[in-house]
């Protein structure tokens, strides 16, 4: 931006020079500059350089380096609401990229919009990436066979106390940890593994708002071989420091907690390094040994022993549930109690799921009759006009349910389903009195 400045400086300097020169030379032509602006409007750069030029005035040795797009824009020279011009750009600019990210514009499409833009609006960058300040530069470390880049816990702590100027009133910050895999392409098995982090105040307060951030992300052909992206640094480093020492804003130390590592099935036993849930002993909760049944693996005994946080931490447990040591273990999280079961997998496309799967295809024991079926979704469509708009969706009936979404599951079991239901399922009592 210096060079920027400097060259202007330098322009108008030149300019200035020029104007003293024509006004010697030419009192009549002097007289006519004031006009030039409604004469000929500020459309073209190219032409009104070459139009003063071509008055024969002498261009000074300073104004010859500088190309044609720079200068002589006469609007620029004369007018005197040339600062407010560039503020009006800069906030065209701004507003520009605030458009393209926040409507995931293609760079492709929003480089044909420069274009169209730049004939009016020439200070506008012609190249997308130069619009959206776009980082070139990334520093990742090789890791678990892919790369990793640490974005950081501390910073991102503190950008969301930027963005919500409420958490900043916060005399302790407690924050929940995501990590999951995704996919990238169809087409080849590349994948993110990305940290995230989440203010878990904010879920108390400002619901609306609440944002999680990226503490960092792995890339890799695919699954991560091991924790190594997220030890022995920067991950659990970094959450080591900030355990001991806080998160440090406005010279206030804030005690730094991680309340819970919110993760899938498979993640939570990445990360931990234990046994998948299909394992004989892939229980995280409790030490019994699964059993097979119809080709998966079920947990039949609900008063087994439960698992402990320390037995985990210490490798005290049964070996045959976990696969090694851990660098979560560092830290001071619970390795049972602070890994809860994900509710959208277990209740909404676990049970619920399965429940109206056995009801619409499965033995004829449990399967709804066609005409309870139609009944079923009669009734819920009758719902769809009335959902109000803090439901993710509208009630779609029986036909749609492969396609059904796990917010639709949950609207089901929890709203929708009990009303629907009443009348086309026996009660509890009706099933008790038949089989008595
Ligand atoms: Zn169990």
């Amino acid at each position: 931006m210096s060079s920027y400045w400097a060259k202007r400086r330098r322009i108008l300097k030149g300019v200035e020079r020029d104007k003293q020169e024509i006004a010697a030379a030419n009192d009549a032509l002097l007289a006519v500059i004031p006009d030039f602006d409604q004469v000929n409007p500020p459309v073209n750069e190219h032409q009104h350089g070459m139009a003063s030029t071509s008055h024969g005035q002498t261009v000074t040795p300073e104004a010859q380096d500088i190309t044609v797009d720079e200068v002589y824009e006469p609007s620029e020279i004369f007018s005197s609401s040339t600062e407010d011009s560039e503020e009006e750009e800069d906030c065209l600019r701004t507003q520009l990229a605030g458009w393209a990210i926040d409507n995931m514009i293609p760079h492709v499409a929003l480089g044909k919009l420069l274009t169209i833009l730049s004939k009016d609006h020439p200070t506008l960058p012609k190249d997308p990436r130069t619009l959206l300040k776009t980082v070139t530069c990334v520093k990742t470390t090789e890791l678990s066979g892919g790369v990793y880049h640490h974005s950081g816990i501390e910073s991102g702590i503190l950008s969301q106390f930027l963005v919500s100027p409420e958490l900043q009133k916060l005399t302790s910050v407690s924050m929940q940890v995501n990590v999951d895999g995704l996919p990238l392409f169809k087409s080849s098995n590349a994948q993110f593994w990305p940290v995230l982090g989440l203010i878990e105040q904010y879920v108390c307060n400002v619901q609306q708002n609440k944002l999680p951030f990226v503490i960092g992300l792995y890339y890799g052909k695919k699954k991560p071989s091991s924790l190594h992206f997220l030890n022995p640094s920067p991950f659990v480093e970094e959450a080591q420091r900030l355990e001991a020492e806080g998160v440090l804003f406005e010279r206030r130390a804030l005690p730094f907690k991680i309340s819970t590592f919110i993760c899938d099935a498979p993640a939570r036993a990445l990360v931990r390094n234990v046994k998948g849930h299909s394992g004989y002993y892939g229980c995280d909760k409790c030490v019994q040994k699964g059993v097979h049944y119809e080709n998966r693996m079920t947990f039949p005994q609900t008063d087994s022993a439960p698992r402990l946080d320390h037995a985990v931490r210490d490798e005290l447990s049964d070996d045959s549930h976990q696969c090694g040591e851990t660098p979560l273990a560092l830290l001071s999280v619970g390795l049972v109690t602070q890994f809860p079961l994900d509710y959208m997998h277990l209740v909404c496309l676990g049970v619920t799921r399965k429940l109206l799967h056995l009801w619409l295809k499965g033995r004829r024991l449990t399967r709804f009759s066609p005409s309870m079926v139609k009944e079923l979704s009669r009734v819920l469509l009758t719902f769809t006009p009335h959902v109000p708009c803090e439901f993710n969706r509208k009630q779609r009936s029986m036909e749609d349910v492969e396609r059904w979404k796990a917010t639709e599951f949950r609207q089901f079991l929890l709203y929708t389903g009990p009303v629907s239901l009443k009348g086309l399922v026996p009660t509890i009592k009706h099933v008790l009195e038949t089989c008595s």
